[in-house]
Formats: structure tokens, C-alpha cells, sequence
């Protein structure tokens, strides 16, 4: 007889993970299909972000920070190091031992929260079933679902004419296990992952071509903070090169060749690897969408409303595979809100509280909208920006690039957007989203007292710039 639960889940990453723990908790019965595998090639949880994504792109960044400082920054401060090398394959096995740790964690949440694992592809039959095919072949099982999420991710876009090899050509997830820093690396795409990965390798000694079709750079971050962000990556040695349409890729026997356009005519360039990092798309694969009649949009996403129900009854889609960001921190709050629904509860996603960040050095993080938005939407809105350059503790770390700027109301003062560009912006947004959260004015940040010296001094500073009247700074 089928196994039935109240809850089948369909991706144990970020979105999936998170609501069948969320679920369990709730006292429903769970069951969790993944098709991930880790480094070493077995079953693994967490999805796209844990096994070859935010996590291990992470430990790689800052594996190179600490080579980059040790090499360029330790002088300033008067420490002399001999002669500091980078091993990069003992920099990808810890890397590697990271993502085994933290799939393991998923795995033993599960078994205590009793959430039934299956290693394998689930795919959608008519009547409330879920085949399950096991990882590596063996019995395929139904089951029997009360609700189903479909919490599958996304996958690399490619480009027809760029074929990826795997070894010279790769896609995000190839570029996290280069075995040596590649002599020339050529990155298709100067967005989230283009940078962040241009930057890891840029650090351990690549010269970093990115080739970006857009005439804009970073065209979802604010102005302001994308302008003084080209200046500090072109800085340090990024080669961005903007407006570049590529039209073809040949791959030689160690390196590849690829021609682009840009305004100034054709260009033809040979790197010894090639990122091609032009975004994701929804991962409706093996999962059987038609089977069911499960509508899909333009972009090939699950179509969902503003409670992730598609449109059928009692199946749910969360994550990268539906409509908005492909944020980890978004999918996780939407699985949330999904069983907590399922459980009766009033639960929803603000998604205008949602925080962006760009790991990226200095960090780039916002919330909210941004000047462009607000100059579009016509409302009357104040700013108030405050540069790094003044404040104490950025002194101190030597890290004077970046600055904060706080968007709000005219009339209202309430906050509609703060943007930062400094070390640990990802850490310092936490308090502008929950001011947002909160519904907070300009002047609740002003009247709030933050501790000196510290960089989230800036906010306070941001914020009392919104009225000019910042205190440490008149320029
Ligand atoms: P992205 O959308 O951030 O950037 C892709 C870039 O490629 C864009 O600037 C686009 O203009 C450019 N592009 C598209 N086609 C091109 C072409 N043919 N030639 C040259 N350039 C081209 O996507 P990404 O960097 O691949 O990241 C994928 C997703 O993963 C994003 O949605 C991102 O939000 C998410 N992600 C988030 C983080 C984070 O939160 N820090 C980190 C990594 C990835």
C-alpha cells in the first residue's frame, strides 16, 4: 500500500527543508524527495545554496579575503609575513568539509523532527500521488499526498552558441572547484554570482575578464552604490567590461576562445576558463507538470498567487521555481508560510521587506526600494546618504570605500529603502529590514542609539542626513 502524508515536499533546499521542519513541527506528517548530491557525489540536503551555492561560494570568499589581506593589507598595519602561498586544493576540501557539515545537520533535523527522507526524484501523478525514482536506481514507490509542495529550485541559464565542457567552460557550480587559480578567467555575466566568484578568484591571482551585455551595472542596486562599486572592483583588478554581446565560444585543448561585440566593434579574447554565469531558471524538470496540468507562466515559472497556491487544489510552490527574487531567505519564508497556512494559521511573506545582498568586498545590502523606483513610482521622498570615509570604526579598518543611504518619505518620514555598501552590509540590512518590518520612520533610526564606534553607526548617520543634520560629517 502507498505511504500517504499530509505533506509531500518536492526539494530539500532552502524552501523545501525549512517547511518540512516548519511542518513538522506543526504536527503534520512529512515526507521530503530530494534529488541532491554533495561534493563527493551521495545524497545531500540544502539544495542549490548549501551544496553549490551561497555556502560553499562563501567559504571561498573568504578563504581568499584572508590570502588577499595577508598579501596586500597585513604591511599597512605593520605585520610582516613570509612568503604566503594559497593551496587551493586544501582551500576547496574545506569548502567541501563545510557543505558535508551542514548537509548532515539537514539530515539529522529531519530525523528528529521525524520528517521522511527520500533520496530521489519525485514527479507528479494524477490524484494527489508522488512517484518517487531513488537516487541510483532501485524500487520506485507512490505516494499519497493531503498537500503537495513543489519546492524544486532553479538551474544555470546557458547560452545556445557557449557550450559548457564542464572543465573549461563551466557554469557557477563548476567554478567552485577549480583545482588552481585559471591564469585568465573570463566570467559571462557581471551580476550576484559573476561578481562574487570573479572576486574569489581575482583574489588568488586570476586576471578577471566579465563580459555583461547590460550597459548598466547592477542595475537592481541603487545608483549611486552600483557607480561606486565599478570604480572599487575596476579598482582592485576586475576588467568589467559592459554593453558586451558575445557571439561565440571555441574550445581549444587548454583554453577557450571567445568573441564579443561591444560599441567599439568585434573583440576576440582566449581564457584558460570561462564562467558562464547569466542567471537561473525554474527547475520544472522530471517533476511532470503536464502530467497534472499545472500552469507554468511566461518565464516557465510555477504560476502561483500571493500564497503560493497554483492552480490546483492543495498544491503549493515556493522558492527560485515561482515569481520573485531567487533568494534563499524568500524561499525559506515562503515554505513557511505555506504549512503554516495549510495548519490554519494567517500567515504571509511582506515582500516589500525582502534584503538583497552581494558578497562582493565591501558588501553590498539593501531593502526596500531604491531611487530609481521611487523616481518612477512619482513620490516625494527625502535622502540622506553618509560615506564611509567618516566613519570611526571604518577608519580604524582601514575599509573606507562604501557608503549608507536612507530613503524616505517626504511627508511621512516612513523609511522605503536603505542601501549599503561597507564590510558586513549583509549583517548591518538586519536592522533596516526589521525597522521596515515595523513600519519605522526616518526618525525612529535617528532616535535610535547605536553603539560608537561601529559601522552601523552610518544608518544612524544616514537617517539623520535625511533632515541634514548628520554630526560627523558636512560636505
Ligand atoms: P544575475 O541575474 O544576478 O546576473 C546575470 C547577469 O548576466 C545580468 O547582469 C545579465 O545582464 C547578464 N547577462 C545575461 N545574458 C547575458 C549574455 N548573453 N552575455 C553577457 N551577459 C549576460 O544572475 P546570476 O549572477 O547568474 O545569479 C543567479 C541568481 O542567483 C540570481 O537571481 C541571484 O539573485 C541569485 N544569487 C544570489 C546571491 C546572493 O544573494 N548573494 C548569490 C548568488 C546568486
Amino acid at each position: 500500500m502507498a505511504q500517504a502524508f499530509d505533506l509531500v515536499v518536492l526539494g530539500g533546499g532552502p524552501a523545501g527543508y525549512i517547511a518540512a521542519i516548519r511542518a513538522a513541527q506543526l504536527g503534520l506528517s512529512v515526507a521530503c524527495i530530494d534529488s541532491g548530491v554533495g561534493p563527493e557525489g551521495k545524497p545531500s540536503l540544502g539544495g542549490t545554496c548549501l551544496n553549490v551555492g551561497c555556502i560553499p561560494s562563501k567559504a571561498l570568499l573568504e578563504s581568499s579575503e584572508h590570502f588577499h589581506r595577508c598579501k596586500q593589507e597585513l604591511k599597512e598595519h605593520g605585520i610582516t609575513t613570509g612568503d604566503v602561498r594559497m593551496d587551493v586544493p586544501a582551500m576547496i576540501a574545506r569548502k567541501n568539509k563545510i557543505v558535508r557539515g551542514l548537509a548532515t545537520g539537514v539530515t539529522t533535523l529531519f530525523a528528529k523532527n521525524k520528517v521522511t527522507s527520500f533520496a530521489g526524484t519525485g514527479r507528479l501523478l494524477a490524484g494527489m500521488r508522488v512517484e518517487v525514482s531513488p537516487l541510483g536506481g532501485g524500487t520506485v514507490e507512490t505516494l499519497e499526498a493531503k498537500n503537495i509542495l513543489i519546492a524544486t529550485g532553479s538551474l544555470p541559464r546557458d547560452i545556445d552558441h557557449v557550450p559548457t565542457d564542464g572543465k573549461i567552460v563551466v557554469d557557477s557550480s563548476g567554478a567552485l572547484d577549480f583545482t588552481s587559480a585559471p591564469e585568465k578567467l573570463g566570467v559571462i555575466g557581471a551580476g550576484v554570482i559573476g561578481l562574487e566568484l570573479g572576486s574569489v578568484w581575482h583574489r588568488l591571482g586570476s586576471q578577471v575578464v566579465l563580459l555583461e551585455a547590460m550597459e548598466t551595472f547592477l542595475p537592481g542596486a541603487d545608483e549611486q552604490i552600483a557607480d561606486t562599486a565599478f570604480k572599487e572592483m575596476s579598482r582592485q583588478g576586475l576588467d568589467i567590461r559592459l554593453g558586451a554581446r558575445v557571439l561565440a565560444a571555441k574550445i581549444g585543448k587548454d583554453s577557450v576562445e571567445v568573441s564579443y561585440e561591444n560599441s567599439d566593434g568585434k573583440h576576440s579574447i582566449e581564457f584558460s576558463k570561462l564562467v558562464v554565469a547569466i542567471g537561473r531558471k525554474p527547475n520544472t524538470q522530471g517533476i511532470d507538470v503536464n502530467e497534472v496540468g499545472l500552469l507554468l507562466d511566461e518565464r516557465g515559472n510555477i504560476h502561483v498567487d500571493d500564497f503560493c497556491r497554483t492552480n490546483l487544489p492543495n498544491i503549493y510552490a515556493v522558492g527560485d521555481v515561482v515569481r520573485g527574487p531567487m533568494l534563499a531567505h524568500k524561499a525559506s519564508e515562503e515554505g513557511i508560510m505555506v504549512v503554516e497556512r495549510i495548519a490554519g494559521q494567517p500567515s504571509r511573506v511582506n515582500y516589500d521587506a525582502i534584503p538583497w545582498v552581494i558578497y562582493t568586498s565591501p558588501e553590498i545590502a539593501w531593502v526596500g526600494k531604491t531611487e530609481r523606483q521611487l523616481r518612477a513610482s512619482a513620490r516625494d521622498y527625502k535622502v540622506g546618504v553618509f560615506p564611509l570615509s567618516a566613519n570611526g570604526r571604518a577608519r580604524a579598518m582601514g575599509q573606507t570605500v562604501g557608503l549608507t543611504k536612507v530613503l524616505a518619505d517626504k511627508r511621512s518620514d516612513r523609511l522605503l529603502g536603505v542601501h549599503i555598501m561597507a564590510p558586513m552590509a549583509s549583517e548591518m540590512i538586519a536592522e533596516a529590514v526589521l525597522a521596515m518590518e515595523f513600519g519605522a520612520s526616518a526618525e525612529d533610526l535617528q532616535r535610535t542609539i547605536h553603539a560608537h564606534p561601529s559601522i552601523s553607526e552610518t544608518i544612524h548617520e544616514a537617517a539623520l542626513a535625511t533632515d541634514g543634520r548628520t554630526l560627523n560629517f558636512h560636505g
